[in-house]
């Protein structure tokens, strides 16, 4: 689960760690009223979307020139302009696709002068079992280019779980950042403060970028991108409460609802199946075919009626949908139970796309039986290459 820039920096800030004075706005006079307690002169008027990039980000609604989604201003005029420009409309950066994002929040914070700008992130590196650092002198800017041009200029470590953060990381942090003296010191300290943060609230991954050094000689986050495990979540409800649906594909949202692993992708042929390494074979095989997916849906292992139907539903409301496959293994999961699902669905729903259905395993002559006598035009598929072929020939003709 993804947050917003201003809910990861309160957090950081409960832990510690220095961020500037801001308040989110969801008004242009909210914005203003928010200014008019900072400090001023100089404001950021930031746009909250769950995608970074912001600042290079264009808005579709305003002319190809137009400032992106992060702002500087000099006054409270300026606030009130840059808040206008950016409300209700749709912001596109490098990490929204092109559809963009539609700006519903500000956050509106007390400017920062920056004397220096680094990168640090955090992330949990499965192959070490361990939580990686990734820290860099190269701050401010698209860490994908400096990771493609300059690899030499990015540094990782883990730490073990065991003795947790200890003095010598924050003193690796500042050498590797090329701080010295009271800044190495304050790097120290936040390297301990970011460190907690991310263990005790089942961080998944936390970017700062940029982390900055101001002219007064401060370490500073002055961005932050902060995504939690999911399956932990049950134990922070205070940060569950901060989940913003209208960041989330509605699909996605309907799917969460009945514990159906769903990700929206950008493909034409929708696909039900069941475990999630059949869902990737399935992807995969269309792809090999020359179609695309429309979304990885694995409906679990011992999946009901209901659950069925409830995925069958999702995928046919997506208009990009021009055919559905249906791919299932039944083991704990039963052949029969599955077509009885599609079978109400499509009833429920209707079809006019093109359904083609690969079964097997248990109940397999039931369940295909139960289609053949339905009386729905379904394909039937005797494996997976056949019902590949087949759905991919039914759509592209
Ligand atoms: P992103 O574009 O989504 O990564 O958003 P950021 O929060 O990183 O802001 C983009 C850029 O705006 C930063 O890299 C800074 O260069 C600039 N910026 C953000 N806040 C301030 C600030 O307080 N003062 C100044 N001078 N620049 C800022
Ligand atoms: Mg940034």
């Amino acid at each position: 689960m993804n947050i917003h820039e201003y809910q990861a920096k309160a957090i950081l800030k409960s832990f510690g760690a220095p961020v500037s004075t801001g308040y989110a706005a969801l008004t242009v006079d909210e914005a203003i009223a928010a200014a008019k307690q900072l400090p001023g002169p100089l404001y950021v008027v930031k746009s909250q979307i769950h995608a970074g990039g912001r600042g290079k980000g264009k808005f579709k609604e305003l002319a190809p020139d137009a400032k992106g989604g992060v702002r500087l201003a000099f006054s409270l005029d300026d606030v009130k302009n840059h808040a206008a420009d950016m409300l209700g409309n749709t912001l596109v950066t490098i990490q929204t696709g092109d559809q963009g994002k539609q700006v519903n929040r500000l956050y509106i914070e007390d400017g920062s002068d920056i004397e220096k700008e680094f990168y640090i992130s955090m992330l949990v590196d499965r192959e070490t079992a361990r939580v990686a650092f990734v820290v860099s002198t190269e701050g401010g800017m698209d860490i994908e280019a400096v990771a493609h041009d300059t690899p030499e200029k990015i540094k990782t470590f883990s730490v073990d779980p065991a003795t947790g953060i200890q003095p010598h990381h924050g003193r690796l942090v500042a050498k590797i950042l090329g701080l010295t003296g009271d800044l190495a010191k304050q790097a120290g300290v936040l390297v301990g403060q970011l460190y907690k943060a991310f263990v005790e609230t089942d961080m998944e991954m936390m970017e700062i970028n940029p982390l900055i050094i101001t002219k007064t000689g401060q370490l500073k986050c002055l961005d932050a991108k902060v995504g939690f495990d999911s399956n932990a979540l049950y134990r922070h409800p205070d940060i569950f409460a901060l989940r913003d649906l209208t960041e989330e594909d509605a699909k996605e949202i309907e799917a969460s609802k009945y514990d159906l692993s769903y990700v929206a992708l950008d493909g034409t042929i929708g696909c039900m199946v069941n475990g999630a390494g059949l869902a990737m074979a399935t992807m995969d095989i269309i792809k090999l075919y020359g179609s695309e997916p429309a979304n990885f849906l694995d409906v679990g292992g011992g999946a009901t009626k209901e659950k069925v139907t409830a995925a069958f539903k999702i995928i046919t409301a997506d208009p990009q949908v021009k055919g559905i496959l249906v791919n299932i293994f039944g083991g704990i999961m039963k052949c029969d139970v599955i077509a009885e699902g599609v079978i109400a669905a499509v009833k429920d729903v209707g079809l006019k796309v093109p359904l083609v259905v690969r079964l097997e395993g248990t109940n397999v002559e039931l369940g295909k039986k139960i289609i053949n006598e339905s009386g729905l035009n379904v394909i039937s598929a005797e494996d997976l290459d056949d019902a590949a072929q087949k759905i991919v020939k039914a759509v592209n003709g």
